[in-house]
C-alpha cells in the first residue's frame, strides 16, 4: 500500500498505523475500508493568543482536535495538555479511541485533542484562559451529539468544568453532555475519576486468574502517579497487592515490602511530587520499568517499552494503563519472552466506559449510584477481557491483536453497511 506523506505522519502515528496494518492483513480486511481507516476523517489545528498573568506577555499557543471515524456515532476522546503534543500524536490517540470504543461496544468513534503547553508551568488562571479559548477555537467540532471531550494527561475535572461552562455560555443554556469526566456537581458521574484505574485492576485480576497468579501479595510497579496510575495503585493495594514502586515526572520511589499508599497519598497532597517520601528508596523511571516484579503498569506516557529495554522487563504481566506505552518491536520481544501483555485499548478502556455512562446519565438526567457505576463497569470489562482472551486463544494471537481485530472488525462492518456517499 502506498504511504501518504501527510501532516500527521509522525512516529507515534506510524505506530498506530503499523498496528492497524498488521491486524488488517491478518484478518484480510477489505482494502478500501483499510485505506480509509489509516487516516483521520477530520483534523483541526488552531493557534491562538494567550495572555500571561503578567498581562504584557502574549504567547501563541497551538491546539488540535482530531476525529478519526464518524461512522459509529458521535466521536469521543480526551484532551491532552503537554508541551510535546502534536498532530501525529493526537491522530494516533484518536485512532486508538476508535478501536477501544468499538472493542467495548460503545456507540462512539474515536477522537482526541491536545494543547501544546506544559500545564505544570502555568497558574490556575492561565490554565483557565487557555482552556476557555481552546474550547472556543474548536467549538464547531464538539457537542453532545458531535464530539465529546474528556480528561487525558495534564487535564482533569476542573478543565472539563471550564470547557462545559464555555460551551454552555455560547449556547445560552447548560449543556452537561458536551464533556465527560466533569465534577459531579454539574452532571459528572460518580466513579468516573477512578474508572480508568479500576478498569486496569479488573484486567490485572482477570489476567492473574488466567495465569494462575495470586493478586494478593503480587508485587506491582506503576509508572506515573496521576489519575490512572494512582487509582490503579490504590485499587491493587486494596486488593492485597504489594505496590513496590511508583513514579512521576521527577522519578520514582521503591520499597521492597510495599509502599504505604494511604501515607503516600497524604504526602503527595502536601508535596505534590513523590520525591522525598520517607522510608522509600528513589529510582529512575527507567529502573522502575526493569524492576523485578509480578505486575508492571505503565500509566504515564507512550513509547516507554521499546527494543532498547524490552529484553530487561522482568514483570510476568504487563497491563497498559497509558496509551501506546509499548512499541511494535518491543511487543515482539515481550511475546517471545513470554510476558503476558494486556493492551491499552482493553486495559485502559474503563475511562471511556464510565464516560459513556456519564453521557447517558446526562442525556436522561437520571443519575446512578457509585455501586451501580462500578458494578456495570466491572461486568463490561470482565466480559470484554474474557471475550478477547477466548478469541486470542482461538486465533492463536496475542491479546493486542485480538483486541484490535475485534475493534477494527466492528468499525469495518458499520462502514460496509453505511456505504459511500454519493
Ligand atoms: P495525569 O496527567 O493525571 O498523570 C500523568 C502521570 O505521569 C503524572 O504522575 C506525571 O507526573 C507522570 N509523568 C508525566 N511525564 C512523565 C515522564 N516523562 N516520565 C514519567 N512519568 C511522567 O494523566 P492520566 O490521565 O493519568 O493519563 C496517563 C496515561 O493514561 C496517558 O497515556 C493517557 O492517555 C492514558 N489514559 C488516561 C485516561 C483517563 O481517564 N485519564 C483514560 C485512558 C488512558
Amino acid at each position: 500500500m502506498t504511504e501518504p506523506k501527510l501532516e500527521w505522519d509522525t512516529p507515534m502515528y506510524r505506530l498506530a498505523v503499523a498496528q492497524l496494518d498488521q491486524v488488517a492483513a491478518k484478518m484480510k480486511l477489505d482494502e478500501n475500508i483499510w485505506e480509509r481507516l489509516r487516516v483521520p476523517q477530520r483534523s483541526l489545528i488552531v493557534s491562538f493568543p494567550f495572555r500571561r498573568d503578567d498581562y504584557n506577555t502574549v504567547d501563541t499557543v497551538y491546539g488540535y482536535r482530531v476525529q478519526h471515524v464518524l461512522t459509529m456515532g458521535p466521536t469521543k476522546g480526551g484532551v491532552r495538555y503537554d508541551d510535546d503534543v502534536h498532530l501525529g500524536e493526537v491522530t494516533a490517540l484518536a485512532m486508538w479511541m476508535t478501536w477501544k470504543c468499538a472493542l467495548i461496544g460503545l456507540p462512539f468513534g474515536g477522537a482526541k485533542g491536545g494543547v501544546r503547553i506544559d500545564p505544570q508551568k502555568l497558574s490556575r488562571t492561565e490554565l483557565q484562559r487557555i482552556t476557555r479559548r481552546y474550547t472556543m477555537e474548536i467549538i464547531e467540532m464538539i457537542g453532545p451529539d458531535r464530539d465529546i471531550p474528556a480528561p487525558d494527561m495534564g487535564t482533569d475535572e476542573r478543565t472539563m468544568a471550564w470547557m462545559m461552562d464555555t460551551y454552555s455560555g455560547q449556547k445560552g443554556f447548560a449543556v452537561p453532555g458536551v464533556v465527560t469526566g466533569k465534577p459531579v456537581e454539574i452532571g459528572g458521574s460518580l466513579g468516573r475519576r477512578e474508572a480508568t484505574g479500576r478498569g486496569v485492576v479488573t484486567c490485572v485480576m482477570e489476567a492473574c486468574h488466567h495465569l494462575r497468579m495470586q493478586i494478593q501479595g503480587a508485587r506491582v510497579a506503576v509508572q506515573g502517579y496521576g489519575n490512572v496510575g494512582a487509582n490503579a495503585a490504590r485499587l491493587a493495594y486494596a486488593a492485597g497487592s504489594r505496590v513496590v514502586a511508583v513514579s512521576d515526572v521527577k522519578g520514582g520511589i521503591y520499597a521492597r515490602d510495599g509502599l504505604d499508599l494511604p501515607k503516600l497519598d497524604a504526602w503527595v497532597r502536601e508535596h505534590r511530587y513523590l520525591e522525598g517520601f520517607p522510608g522509600a528508596d528513589s529510582l529512575t523511571n527507567e529502573e522502575l520499568l526493569e524492576l523485578e516484579c509480578d505486575v508492571l503498569i505503565p500509566a504515564a506516557l507512550q513509547n516507554q517499552i521499546t527494543d532498547k529495554n524490552a529484553d530487561r522487563i522482568r514483570a510476568k504481566l504487563l497491563v497498559e494503563g497509558a496509551n501506546g506505552p509499548t512499541t511494535l518491536e518491543a511487543d515482539a520481544i515481550l511475546r517471545e519472552r513470554g510476558v503476558f501483555v494486556v493492551p491499552d485499548i482493553l486495559a485502559n478502556s474503563g475511562g471511556v466506559t464510565v464516560s459513556y455512562f456519564e453521557w447517558v446519565q446526562d442525556a436522561q438526567q437520571f443519575f446512578w449510584t457509585e455501586e451501580e457505576v462500578n458494578e456495570r463497569l466491572n461486568k463490561i470489562l470482565s466480559r470484554a477481557f474474557r471475550e478477547v482472551l477466548a478469541s486470542a486463544l482461538e486465533k492463536k494471537v496475542d491479546l493486542r491483536t485480538a483486541s484490535l481485530w475485534r475493534g477494527i472488525e466492528r468499525v469495518a462492518a458499520a462502514k460496509a453497511v453505511r456505504g459511500i456517499f454519493p
